[in-house]
């Protein structure tokens, strides 16, 4: 019988039921639905770091502050090198380095680019919304990175999953490193730009 890719696939479902029509050495043939699943992953976040080496600059230029323009200067120097890691894991596994489209980090760079449109240039409040921004963009590549670790560990990669570990750590420190600087001084310096609609009294009143 003729095997389609389609009937390879569902191959695997049969293999631990007791319906034996795939023959014994079934499993052996047929590849890792976990392997190709990772190396989806693998695509998607190489994809979406070459964006944000796009990104990055722009965000940079944006900012008002020296200190938010350095940390954004730091983390696009660690993303070219993300990028590099990432090369490295894929001859880790013997595949050519390829992106596939991420369209989540599509959707929050697109995101940083309309608070970029949306915001008045050299305001503090630029700064507190664009830390948001990256955040969220950090956020996603914390757990892109947290999952692609635990497989690769999952499926004895243990190389891959140390050169990993690498860029998951250096995502979390950027994270910790806007939390820091907005909450030292981008976001009270903000919020001292303009009145508000509303009365402190009146906030106060609501429980
Ligand atoms: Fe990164
Ligand atoms: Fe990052």
């Amino acid at each position: 019988m003729k095997q389609t890719k389609n009937q390879s696939t569902m191959a695997g479902k049969s293999i631990s039921g007791i319906n034996g029509a795939n023959g014994s050495n079934g499993k052996q043939e047929q590849t890792s639905l976990l392997e190709k699943f990772f190396l989806d992953q693998l695509k998607d976040i190489y994809y979406a770091e070459q964006q944000l080496v796009k990104a990055l600059p722009e965000m940079q230029k944006a900012a008002t502050t020296e200190e938010l323009e350095d940390a954004f200067g730091n983390h696009l120097k660690q993303t070219e090198r993300h990028v590099k890691r990432l090369e490295k894991v894929f001859q880790a596994i013997n595949k050519t380095p390829e992106g596939k489209k991420c369209e989540a980090m599509e959707g929050l760079l697109k995101e940083a680019r309309t608070i970029i449109g949306e915001t008045k240039e050299g305001s503090m409040t630029r700064d507190a919304a664009l830390i948001i921004a990256a955040q969220k963009v950090e956020h996603y590549e914390i757990a892109s990175y947290g999952g692609l670790v635990q497989l690769a560990i999952t499926m004895g990669l243990n190389r891959a999953a140390e050169v990993l570990e690498k860029t998951l750590n250096e995502e979390e420190e950027t994270d910790s490193l806007l939390t820091e600087i907005a909450e030292t001084y981008i976001n009270i310096e903000a919020e001292e730009e303009g009145v508000y609609s509303w009365s402190k009294k009146e906030e106060e009143t609501v429980e």
